[in-house]
């Protein structure tokens, strides 16, 4: 395959640049410049799509996304050293990458994208990879800034999200996914992939957001969803006892049988909770 820009091979950047991956920022580097184009292109087209990346590192992931056409990619990163090597990437594209220094929880992406589409395209550090997704699900206003996301996590992470009811797998997060977007597992990343290879295979998840979902205040579906999955073994009229709200009658109200468990109710049902909670 010929390569897709000019520029070093990821192992060399890395070498250069004193790239040694550190745990506590969750660095699990791609090396392989096929892969970063697969994980574009699974994201694509992007003519003319602004894309915001997580944890750029050493560049492989963000040079797939400028190769592959995107206008713009904003990039945040908390790491100097990759903020020093992604300078060379910065001068290889002019004007199309935008490097932000700081922390990706408190980055406010609304303040830095222009008109027009964008998307968040990323191998998010695994650590921060929950949090970030919970807070691009609970975006208001709604429908969101972007229009999908397409994101690597631990398949563990992956496969609850994408889960329905009556699977070992559903829980919260399935249920906020679930209520916002349409999820799927696009293909699995094997850990040799990575510099250095994680225990485990990894995931890439497209999220497409629904452009009407129904309506219901995220911080009351995360609240009610906490309660229930907290205990998921227990009959709801139990487990939702923690809510500090009367539970057989926020389970009628909801249209839901007292004795129903967690995991056996689909996204709608905790809808009509939350909103059962948040009146
Ligand atoms: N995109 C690169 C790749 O695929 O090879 C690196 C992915 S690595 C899994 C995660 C990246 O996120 C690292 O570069 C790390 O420094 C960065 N990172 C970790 N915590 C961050 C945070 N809170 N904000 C921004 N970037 C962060």
């Amino acid at each position: 395959m010929a390569p897709i820009d000019a520029l070093p091979p990821l192992r060399e950047v890395i070498k250069r640049y004193a790239l040694r991956p550190k745990k506590s920022l969750g660095q699990n580097f791609l090396h392989d410049l096929n892969l970063t184009a697969r994980i574009a292109r699974a994201a694509g087209p992007l003519d003319g799509i602004s894309v915001v990346e997580v944890g750029p590192g050493p560049g492989g992931l963000t040079r797939a996304l400028l190769a592959e056409g995107a206008r713009r990619v904003v990039a945040v990163e908390r790491d100097d050293r990759a903020i020093k090597a992604l300078g060379e990437v910065a001068a290889h594209y002019p004007g199309r990458l935008t490097v932000v220094s700081g922390d990706a929880l408190e980055f406010n992406a609304r303040n830095v994208l222009a008109d027009g589409q964008a998307r968040v395209v990323a191998n998010l550090p695994y650590n921060i990879a929950t949090a970030l997704l919970v807070g691009w699900l609970t975006e208001e206003p709604w429908p969101p800034w972007y229009d999908s996301l397409v994101l690597m996590f631990q398949r563990e992470v992956a496969e609850r999200i994408v889960a329905g009811p009556g699977s070992k797998t559903y829980g919260r997060l399935s249920v906020l996914a679930g209520w916002r977007t349409q999820a799927k597992i696009l293909f699995d990343v094997k850990p040799s992939a990575f510099i250095p290879p994680p225990k485990v295979t990894s995931s890439v998840v497209q999220l497409i957001p629904r452009p009407e979902p129904a309506p219901c205040d995220a911080s009351a579906l995360q609240r009610v969803t906490e309660a229930a999955f907290g205990q998921r073994r227990k009959m709801l009229r139990q487990s939702l006892k923690t809510l500090g709200a009367d539970a057989i009658t926020l389970l009628g109200a909801a249209g839901i049988a007292p004795t129903a468990r967690a995991e056996d109710i689909p996204v709608e049902g905790f809808v009509a909770l939350a909103r059962a909670f948040a009146r």
